[in-house]
């Protein structure tokens, strides 16, 4: 009997092995496919152009933001991914800046590198006046000023003294320590706490409010607070080095006088916000129904481009879809794409994501791996992998064939603070990538400096290529990402 099983056996398991070889050499065409359309048809620049020269800033709630979002979905619609669409979620008032200017007329003339907090309602009209500074000023004392601030440009912070210096350590190319979250970054400094001091200013009937960048050089850092009262006294950021030459004459009592317009605009119709959702239908009935998803946040900060953060993320996931569908990529599971909205006010997109879609059990089984593309900017070399040492192993497997094109290893430790953490809050495999952070704390992260030289067109084509190319394994792979457990 054994003589006669085990012929049988024998051409089973090597018909069975020519198979796994043939479906590896299918496997491994594809990834070179998706190399050469990557390299040879890129589409990766242009997405970035149009992103960051044409759509510009990206706040959310903005008009520029769902500008940016209809033109996602019509990019996947021309490119025919399956179900292109918007996906709401309630945000709340939407704000943009229409004009601002800030200068000084004495002693001297010079204009000043100046920006609007966002949702900071308007001034009424042009303010002209002396200076009034307050930024070592007890609370008493400034309710004392009262008089003087009614109607008066204020310095409300002390000379920056601390300037935003370095980057947080890249983990990508040697075994630096992993900083897990945002670092902690100089900020502008007040006697009185910001928010009291702006309850006192108002109280008094201040015109505008003025305080330094904490970033070096003539950057200036602005986000902005989405609660913001609309008759809240306007707020302004100024660069950092100019502000401390107005703060430190007003503090000695030489005359500073200046010139401050600010017109912000409020949306109040739609209190929603919108993702952006397309996919391409997995093929493998068993299979079809898990989903590898990849995202990036669309939405950015007001004062730039949003380039760094994140318009280069969006090229990457935007891309990477482009060039599975261009070649008929038939997944076993379903690859799905979302640009995230609200990012930038607390991952807020992704986490209405997450509630509406893996609220049971049932639906979270369905989420196969989340891979995310944010923080940083320049080439793509791994992944950040939130301590999840079975992923690991399958992730390093998933990196090897991108060696050759500047991907070098995943690290073991979490990133934090951009929009796979609501996944992994869910109990849900997500994973951000390594990128370089050249200059990105220090001086591209939220700031007017966020502009496209920050990203070359082969580092665009390689970091789209690379997440094609983990999509597509992720896609495929017998495995499957062991859960995480719940944080
Ligand atoms: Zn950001």
């Amino acid at each position: 009997m054994r003589q006669r099983v085990l012929p049988a056996l024998i051409s089973v398991l090597l018909l069975g092995m020519a198979l796994a070889s043939a479906q590896q050499r299918d496997a491994r065409d594809m990834l070179t496919r998706i190399r050469m359309e990557g390299l040879q048809r890129s589409g990766a620049l242009a997405l970035y152009r149009t992103l960051t020269d044409e759509i510009g800033a990206r706040l959310t709630g903005s008009p520029a933001h769902m500008q940016a979002a209809r033109w996602a979905v019509d990019r996947f619609r021309e490119w025919s991914l399956a179900n292109p669409h918007l996906e709401p979620f309630e945000f709340g008032r939407g704000w943009q800046l229409e004009r601002v200017s800030a200068e000084m007329t004495e002693p001297r003339y010079m204009p000043l590198i100046a920006y609007a907090d966002a949702w900071s309602p308007s001034t009424a009209g042009a303010v002209t006046g002396r200076a009034v500074y307050v930024g070592d000023k007890t609370a008493a004392q400034i309710q004392a000023m009262a008089g003087q601030l009614r109607g008066a440009i204020v310095l409300t912070h002390l000379p920056q003294a601390e300037f935003v210096a370095g980057d947080r350590p890249q983990p990508g190319l040697d075994e630096r320590p992993v900083a897990t979250g945002n670092p902690a970054l100089a900020q502008a400094r007040s006697t009185v706490p910001a928010t009291e001091l702006m309850m006192l200013l108002k109280q008094a009937g201040a015109a505008v409010a003025l305080r330094p960048s904490p970033y070096r050089d003539g950057t200036v850092g602005v986000t902005g607070n989405r609660a913001t009262l609309s008759d809240a006294v306007p707020s302004i950021v100024v660069s950092g080095e100019q502000y401390n030459i107005l703060a430190r004459l007003a503090a000695q009592g030489r005359p500073v006088s200046l010139r401050v317009e600010l017109r912000t605009r409020y949306f109040e119709e739609d209190r929603n916000s919108y993702n952006v959702i397309a996919e391409i239908p997995g093929q493998d009935p068993a299979l079809r129904d898990q989903v590898v998803l990849v995202g990036a946040h669309i939405d950015s900060w007001h004062t730039a481009s949003g380039a760094t953060d994140n318009a280069d993320g969006v090229v990457a996931v935007m891309e990477a879809m482009r060039i599975l569908r261009a070649l008929g990529a038939q997944p076993r599971r379903t690859i799905r794409v979302a640009l995230w909205s609200g990012e930038e006010q607390g991952l807020l997109g992704a986490r209405a994501y997450v509630a509406q879609h893996f609220d049971t059990p049932a639906a979270r089984d369905q989420l196969a791996v989340y891979l995310n593309d944010d923080p940083g900017s320049g080439k793509t070399l791994g992944f950040y992998m939130e301590e999840n040492r079975a992923a690991k192993t399958i992730f390093d497997r998933w990196l090897e064939p991108l060696k050759d094109l500047g991907a070098t290893r995943n690290v073991i430790e979490g990133i934090g603070a951009t929009d796979h953490v609501p996944f992994n809050q869910a109990g849900l495999p997500g994973f951000n990538v390594i990128k370089d952070f050249d200059a990105y704390d220090e001086r591209t992260r939220h700031t007017n400096a966020d502009h496209p030289e920050r990203m070359s067109d082969d580092e665009l084509k390689q970091s789209a290529i690379f997440m094609a190319t983990f999509a597509w394994q992720a896609a495929m792979d017998d495995e499957t990402i062991p859960r995480m457990v719940a944080k």
